[in-house]
């Protein structure tokens, strides 16, 4: 029996400038037996624009099972599929993640084409700490749920990200007030467009300025980690560490080098490596 030949493209597409699609996403687009897009009237402007003409068909949430399984077939004949969605990376807060897996299943090359992604934009532009970061897509819409997730995101040590709606985002800040506590935020509106704008600060005054005019647009909310009263030690927590098990020094001795390194009174880091101890 021969391997399947059939290939998914995941095409990202711009999410705003279209000046930011790639070279290889066109060559993609343009060779691709069908493209499979969320909305077909939305992406033929876009196609149309890059003068890419291809039988379209649509694959959004209603009706991925069928149109699924009709790509799956598509694969199966040896076609090149491309899927695209309105904008952005298809799968990220988008569709495409069930076609992913079930094409994965079947044997078939699935091909990623990376391009603009609203989150990673917003990230890198924000001044935020971009070591480590958690994707937290949309919140829930309703108030009580949305609440009820946020208290569950309340210890995250990594910046958030969140996709919202501009007709939420002043409920979103105030209930990101409310249960996080005051944190810098940043809200990126309009990426890559002629409006694009981040509103950078504590909470109350992003929703100070949010709250007196109606935003509109698409945006992003990243949200910066609280600082946590134990975080204020954690570099002679790591200093104390490193002496003990990194150098394999005797408390005596680490303590008393910490001291002089950080200056402080000989007490206080004695008490801060017995804590250590005790996490052990
Ligand atoms: N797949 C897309 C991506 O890779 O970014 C995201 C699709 S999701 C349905 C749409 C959400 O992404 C919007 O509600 C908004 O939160 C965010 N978004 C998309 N384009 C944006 C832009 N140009 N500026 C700010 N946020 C944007």
């Amino acid at each position: 029996m021969s391997e399947p030949a059939g290939t998914l493209y995941i095409v990202a597409t711009p999410i705003g400038n279209l000046e930011d699609i790639t070279f290889r996403a066109v060559r993609i687009l343009k060779e691709a037996d069908l493209i499979a897009a969320e909305d077909t009237r939305h992406s033929r402007k876009l196609l149309t624009h890059f003068g890419i003409s291809k039988p379209l068909t649509s694959y959004f949430d209603h009706n991925k099972i069928l149109k699924g399984k009709y790509i799956l077939d598509q694969l199966g004949e040896g076609r090149t599929v491309a899927l695209i969605t309105d904008a952005g990376t298809p799968c990220i807060s988008d569709p495409g993640y069930q076609l992913v897996r079930d094409a994965v299943a079947a044997g078939f090359s699935v091909v990623a084409v990376p391009g603009a992604s609203a989150a990673i934009t917003a990230l890198s532009a924000s001044g935020l700490p971009t070591d480590a970061f958690a994707f937290e897509g949309f919140l829930p819409s309703r108030q009580a749920k949305r609440r009820e997730r946020l208290a569950s995101l309340k210890d995250e040590r990594r910046v958030m990200i969140f996709y919202e709606s501009p007709n939420r985002l002043h409920v979103a800040l105030v209930d990101m007030r409310d249960i996080l506590g005051e944190r810098e935020v940043v809200v990126a509106r309009e990426l890559t467009k002629i409006y694009e704008e981040f509103i950078r600060g504590d909470v109350s005054a992003v929703i100070d300025q949010v709250g007196e005019r109606r935003i509109k647009g698409e945006v992003v909310v990243l949200v910066a980690p609280g600082v946590e009263e134990k975080d204020a030690y954690l570099p002679l927590a790591e200093m104390l560490g490193s002496y003990l098990e990194g150098e394999g020094m005797s408390l005596k001795d680490a303590v008393k080098r910490a001291a002089v390194e950080t200056g402080l009174p000989r007490s206080e880091v004695y008490a801060e490596a017995l804590k250590l101890r005790e996490r052990e």
